[in-house]
């Protein structure tokens, strides 16, 4: 059932599989952990990319890692020794994300961008599906270039919350590269068709 859904969006065009890990703890709902992303790997050749918005984020690396996470993303809220926890998934030779939600400032995390593959602006708060795109985050992915830039950093900006064909062009305008997108897609007739016009407004938007 879940296989099936997968190969679905694989097929649709989708380059990542954004999997929400929950906890109950840090959000509300309980999601997927390990065992169900090592099952599902065996299905899927998309990129993984793994979204621990988990309390102790530091004591699961290892087993999201030998899932088969491709990028494992890690929130600045639940890290206390965030450099270490970053180092720790830069050492298991995958991605690093750092996830910020919509109130944490991006100085809270300047001195740890330069160990930061992927930087996840998070255009909700964290926790369920289907809601609005925070409006200002779009400042806040402006900023989020300039600092990256500013260390000379390649890594990318990556949104997630909230994104349709709308608000994917202003994401992207403002420097987002990888856009989540889950009801928009999920919810679509025809799910290649709702990938397709995403990146495509994506494309010109950081095109103009
Ligand atoms: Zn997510």
């Amino acid at each position: 059932m879940l296989a099936g859904e997968i190969q679905k969006v694989e097929n649709a065009g989708a380059d990542y599989l954004h999997i929400d890990v929950m906890d109950g703890h840090f959000v509300p709902n309980i999601t997927a952990g390990p065992l169900v992303i090592k099952d599902i790997r065996k299905h899927s050749r998309l990129i993984f990319d793994v979204h621990l918005m988990i309390e102790n984020p530091d004591l699961y690396i290892d087993e999201f890692a030998s899932a088969g996470a491709d990028i494992i993303t890690v929130h600045a809220e639940t890290c206390n020794h965030l450099h270490r926890v970053l180092a720790r998934i830069e050492e298991k030779g995958i991605k690093a994300g750092l996830a910020l939600n919509p109130a944490t400032s991006l100085s809270a995390v300047e001195y740890v961008l330069p160990l930061v593959d992927l930087l996840l602006i998070m255009t909700v708060n964290p926790g369920f599906g289907g809601q609005i795109f925070i409006e200002e985050m779009v400042r806040k992915i402006s900023a989020a270039k300039n600092m990256l830039k500013n260390i000379e950093s390649d890594a990318e900006i990556e949104v997630d919350g909230g994104i349709n064909q709308d608000t994917a062009s202003a994401a992207a305008a403002a420097g987002a590269r990888v856009l989540v997108a889950g009801s928009a897609i999920f919810k679509a007739h025809d799910q290649a068709e709702a990938i397709k016009t995403i990146r495509n407004n994506a494309l010109q938007a950081c095109r103009s």
